[in-house]
């Protein structure tokens, strides 16, 4: 499966880490670290992630969740782009 998580949405409320901790988990304060071609076997424990999200930032297989990934969701949507 693949998933993606909007490092821009995470407030590091960690119900990911939870309640899927082999696929998310918090490094430091609140950053979040997750596996984004995380195994078919994590499927149930990911969906009810997905669901305790409480921003919905975790998108699984859905558009984006393909080619996006840990690395290249942050930075993007900064209320100051383009001035
Ligand atoms: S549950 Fe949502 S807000 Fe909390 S750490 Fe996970 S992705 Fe971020």
């Amino acid at each position: 499966m693949r998933l993606v998580v909007d490092l821009n949405r995470c407030q590091g409320y960690a119900q990911c880490a939870f309640l899927a901790p082999e696929v998310f988990f918090l490094s430091g304060e609140e950053s979040l670290v997750y596996d984004p071609h995380a195994d078919e076997e994590q499927r149930g424990k990911v969906a009810r992630a997905v669901a305790a999200c409480p921003v919905r930032a975790i998108t699984v297989d859905g558009p984006g969740a393909a080619d996006r990934s840990a690395t290249t969701a942050r930075g993007q949507g900064s209320p100051h782009a383009g001035r």
